[in-house]
């Protein structure tokens, strides 16, 4: 789309966005950033607080994204804000184990059942990238099912078909990934336990895992239909294969103890990122102790990071996870309740076709009125009306995410005031997706 479909409205953040894209491919340092799918150029941002960004031309907006989940307590939580500090005051990086790295495997441990054993990496993309060489090692099998619309990070074999910026600018296959990677990935229809039964039998004793978004929020939020994620486990454990648990946007999120607290199904390897980072670069992988103790040093499958287990992400995350009792799952779980229901009202007043769909407080409006159960349904909504919709919005101080394939994350801090500013920008975000055209 063209910039003159846009107003020039945000100086500081254009002039940021020319000098980034002189020295920065895009001009952003992960795609979706880049507004690519709704048009117009970034906004900038210099500070975060509660559930409030201010960008780079002094304008302060209501934040639906939250860093993409981590900030579940709000930008700067002073209490995060001072583990930090601490933290950093003693030093910011040992390369040794130091005891926040146990401590924070500790509280993991304690919340999620199955996770007998965890190992902190950096980014999700470490910790699937890790989870899936662990099954393969495991299992001594090469190939991997995975569901269309999901995404894992940007692991080679896992760009298959995959959710989040891969599906914000419709890129085919990526270039750079090999035929054997892709070969050994089988993609499949998310919510179709019949295609896994069916890979399963065509590939007998090749399959090492079978990994799913514990509920997807790539490619909005697209929960598992009851049974589903049951089915995948049953199917893996008849097979010889283990079942990963891709917890990165879920874990700590949708309940102390994520997805798995929500509906009880027990892989075999989960991964995490997201939320126990408390805004740092903090994830994990883990599970079963008898899979994990394929891992070195303790086996011979290998993994390491210079930065894992670094003490200010660990303070950062242990904090988070401290102050995220069951009181504050209620304070998120009803903030997010009510901006649905605002959504749903304002659409529906100006005779919007969309739809709500939920996984605890994670959410995302699809603009159709068929539910939406797997990405085909998910690339058949109306992007073109969440275009305009996101544009109103934003020009009013509600900041979504840039695409109509995401969750939208909400956090304890969006109180009355808060909610009551997207209630305001509401009504003319409805009528500029009632009025957008394709
Ligand atoms: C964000 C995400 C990842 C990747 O995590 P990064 O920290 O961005 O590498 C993996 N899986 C899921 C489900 C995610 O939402």
């Amino acid at each position: 789309m063209s910039e003159l479909a846009y107003p020039y409205e945000a100086p500081a953040s254009q002039a940021l966005f020319d000098r980034a894209a002189a020295v920065t491919p895009g001009g952003v340092n992960s795609p979706v950033r880049a507004f690519g799918a709704v048009g117009g150029s970034p906004r900038f941002m210099v500070s975060g607080t509660g559930p409030y960004l201010t960008d780079a031309d002094g304008r302060e907006y209501v934040d639906l994204v939250c860093s993409w989940g981590p900030m579940i307590l709000g930008h700067a939580h002073p209490e995060v804000v001072a583990a930090v500090q601490e933290a950093v005051a003693r030093g910011t990086s040992f390369g040794t184990p130091a005891e926040g790295e146990v401590a924070l495997a500790e509280a993991m441990v304690e919340r999620v059942a199955p996770l007998e054993e965890v190992r902190l990496v950096s980014s999700g993309t470490e910790a699937t990238m890790s989870a899936i060489r662990l099954a393969r090692g495991f299992t001594r099998r090469t190939k991997v099912i995975k569901f269309a619309g999901c995404y894992h990070g940007h692991v080679d074999s896992l760009l298959a078909a995959a959710g989040s910026g891969v599906a914000t600018f419709a890129l085919p296959d990526t270039p750079g990934v090999t035929g054997a990677q892709a070969s050994d990935t089988i993609v499949l229809p998310y919510n179709d336990l019949e295609a896994v039964h069916a890979a399963f039998a065509a590939h007998p004793g090749e399959i090492a895992c079978v990994i799913t978004e514990a509920s997807p929020g790539n490619m909005g939020v697209v929960p598992p239909l009851p049974g589903f994620n049951q089915g995948l486990k049953d199917a893996c454990a008849a097979n010889g294969a283990l079942f990963v648990s891709d917890e990165v946007m879920t874990g700590f999120r949708t309940s102390r103890a994520g997805w798995y607290g929500v509906e009880g199904v027990v892989p075999d390897l989960m991964t995490f990122g997201k939320v126990m980072g408390g805004g740092f670069p903090a994830a994990a992988f883990g599970g079963r102790a008898d899979v994990m103790a394929h891992l070195a040093p303790a086996g011979p499958v290998y993994q390491a990071g210079t930065l894992s287990g670094n003490p200010v992400a660990t303070a950062a995350g242990l904090a988070q996870l401290r102050l995220l009792d069951d009181a504050a799952y209620e304070t998120v779980n009803a903030a997010s309740a009510q901006i649905q229901a605002l959504v749903t009202e304002a659409l529906a007043k100006e005779g919007v076709a969309h739809t709500v769909q939920t996984a605890s407080n994670m959410f995302s409006v699809f603009f159709t009125d068929r539910p939406v159960r797997n990405y085909e349904d998910a690339k058949a909504q109306e992007s073109f009306r969440f275009t305009a919709f996101f544009h109103s919005l934003l020009s009013h101080g509600v900041y979504l995410p840039p695409s109509s394939f995401e969750s939208w994350f909400v956090s304890t801090a969006h109180d009355e005031r808060a909610v009551q500013r997207i209630a305001d920008a509401l009504p003319a975000a409805a009528r500029a997706a009632a009025e957008a055209t394709a």
